[in-house]
């Protein structure tokens, strides 16, 4: 249903403006930061304007977590809740905040001033603890700064003047090898593409054996082939830089420093593919990067690396819009990402057919990660078969790897592929390491009788996170998070997934509040099955992984839990009455179901 327009929406004509192409997503991330909140007139306009339903518009707000229906706090702080954080005190540190600013986590202040809640990893795990007000990263956080942030919000100072240096953001790059060490000439890859033409850049990915960085480990020149025959119709280049995987932070640093490189990998592929139109899909938690990606895309524009007739090659046209993400993990899986970019909830996709072929706007698309971007600018420049001898036989090139937790130089280190965990843990520092958690929530969980194993596609495969927990972690509360994770980010589309990602976490709290038996362990048994036989895509596939994983290898840290032998219900009577006790103001013996004289 199309509703009246309100004249006081108009300020939202501008907003359509600077979208021609309508994208839902982008207009309401506009619209949000212009009001704090998706106001209900504001929906009103949109939906006459966009000839949308009303309920289409909505359904797409209300399925980002960081957009806003109903009024949320002038200043709107997000504390970061990765594993990672919560190690580093990120708990204690908002309940401090929250009681300076008197109010409740998750709800907003009564003068509406400010708001506290938590969010799911941004990206920060080697600076951490961190949080997000207003959409802007601050990091480090500690007592000083909590207190300073707190008096910066009561005495209303606009972001705008509070200190840059809260908001300073370091790069950590740790260890440096064929490319965080390369000095990239904006254009050279280009260059080399005009010289020998598309099928010969194409033919030198394919010699360089590179594979697609976001996990999967797809052969890149395979996908650029299926993607260049399928068919006569627009073709798409999509960068998938939503690295929303708990403990991975790779992006950020290779946007941050080496956009040229990443946009030139983008645009060799569109001449391979024949695109274009290409997009850059950020994650809302690095929107501080915007405008120096933007200028980074201005400057190319201006030197004619983009746009029209690129390096003076009649047809070669091609350019680059970056899209926002707005704080939902499942936007990392590639189907998701092209519904979100085409302003629909996040929802995975049916495959096959595959993006390749039915991508963006059901057009043949290539997705990659930001790093395999970046490594076929330099394998254009360097050759297929210099990349190709670095490495292993099944994993060539080099792997950014993510490294935080307990260790004393967490940040990014770039290693060839075939790099063990045991010279990654000596090199950042790791003493007495209990166990590492490699490519987030839904990767492996490395035990110290395999820290001789490598990191290669046919050993273990990684999309970057390395998580370290030395041996004074509880890996059961490890696990615990993680199954929080997914429950928290479970898209919600199919039922098992849906309802069995909660489940599994209201069977951990269980066992951590010391009600479990065995009847527990075979139910999440049971649960593994139905989720990896039903789901829908890997969120619900591998949300088990994580206390599998850790049941298999740290037994003890579950046998302590298991307090009885027979069944015990989650569900406790007893505490269930316990605001009925409250309303009545009794709390004597009689009042409980478990009475002194049983
Ligand atoms: Fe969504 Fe989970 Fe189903 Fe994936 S498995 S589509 S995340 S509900």
């Amino acid at each position: 249903m199309v509703c009246q327009v309100n004249m006081h929406a108009s300020y939202l004509d501008p907003i359509l403006m600077r979208y021609p192409h309508r994208d839902l997503l982008q207009i309401l991330i506009a619209v949000q930061d212009c009001h704090g909140y998706i106001h209900t007139d504001a929906i009103d306009h949109l939906s006459l304007q966009l000839q949308l339903p009303r309920a289409k518009i909505v359904g797409v707000a209300s399925f980002y977590a960081h957009l806003y229906l109903q009024p949320k706090g002038e200043y709107r702080v997000l504390f970061s809740d990765n594993i990672t954080d919560r190690m580093q005190g990120n708990m204690a540190l908002m309940t401090s905040m929250c009681q300076q600013l008197w109010l409740e986590p998750g709800k907003a202040s009564e003068d509406g001033l400010v708001s506290i809640d938590t969010t799911s990893c941004t990206g920060m795990c080697d600076q951490g603890p961190a949080m997000l007000v207003n959409g802007l990263a601050i990091n480090r956080l500690t007592e000083e700064r909590i207190n300073r942030i707190s008096a910066l919000i009561r005495g209303r100072v606009p972001l705008s003047g509070w200190p840059a240096a809260l908001f300073a953001i370091d790069d950590n790059i740790r260890r440096r090898d064929i490319l965080l060490d390369s000095c990239f000439e904006a254009g050279s890859a280009l260059a080399v593409i005009l010289q020998g033409g598309s099928d010969k850049t194409l033919q030198e990915i394919k010699a360089s054996r590179l594979r697609g960085r976001g996990g999967a480990g797809f052969s890149t020149g395979d996908k650029w082939q299926l993607c260049r025959d399928a068919g006569e119709t627009d073709h798409y280049v999509v960068c998938n830089a939503d690295e929303g995987e708990p403990g991975t932070f790779k992006d950020r640093i290779l946007l941050e420093n080496f956009a040229d490189m990443v946009f030139e990998g983008m645009t060799l592929c569109a001449n391979i593919i024949g695109a274009e139109r290409g997009f850059l899909y950020l994650r809302g938690e690095y929107r501080y990067l915007l405008p120096s990606l933007q200028s980074v895309l201005a400057r190319r524009r201006g030197k004619k690396l983009l746009g029209n007739n690129i390096l003076g090659l009649a047809g070669f046209n091609f350019d680059i819009d970056i899209h926002l993400g707005a704080g939902a993990y499942i936007c990392g899986e590639e189907s998701a990402l092209i519904e979100s970019l085409e302003g629909k909830r996040g929802t995975p996709r049916n495959r096959p057919p595959y993006p390749v072929t039915h991508g963006y706007l059901n057009q043949p698309t290539v997705v990659n990660n930001v790093e395999t971007f970046a490594a076929a600018s330099l394998i254009a420049l360097k050759s297929g078969a210099w990349y190709a001898n670095i490495g292993t036989n099944t994993s060539s090139g080099t792997k950014i790897l993510c490294v935080s937790g307990d260790c004393e130089y967490p940040g990014v280190y770039e290693y060839p592929f075939g790099v063990s965990i045991a010279q990654v843990l000596s090199d950042c520092g790791a003493q007495d390491t209990q166990a590492v958690q490699i490519s987030g929530p839904s990767g492996m969980c490395i035990a110290p009788d395999e820290f001789h194993r490598r990191i290669a596609f046919d050993d273990i495969p990684t999309a970057g996170a390395f998580m370290v927990f030395d041996k004074t972690r509880d890996m059961f509360e490890v696990a615990r998070n993680f199954v929080h994770f997914f429950a928290h980010e479970s898209c919600g589309f199919c039922t098992p997934c849906r309802i069995g990602t909660t489940l599994l976490a209201n069977m951990m709290d269980k066992l951590g509040e010391g009600h479990g038996s065995p009847y527990d362990f075979n139910e999440i048994k049971n649960l593994n099955a139905l989720l990896k036989s039903t789901s829908h895509c890997g969120l619900g596939h591998t949300a088990c992984n994580p206390v599998l994983e850790t049941m298999a290898k740290f037994p003890e840290t579950y046998d302590k839990r298991i307090s009885n032998k027979e069944f015990v219900p989650d569900f406790d009577l007893d505490r269930a009455l316990s605001q009925a006790r409250q309303m009545t103001g009794r709390d004597d013996t009689d009042a409980h179901l478990a009475r002194s004289d049983d």
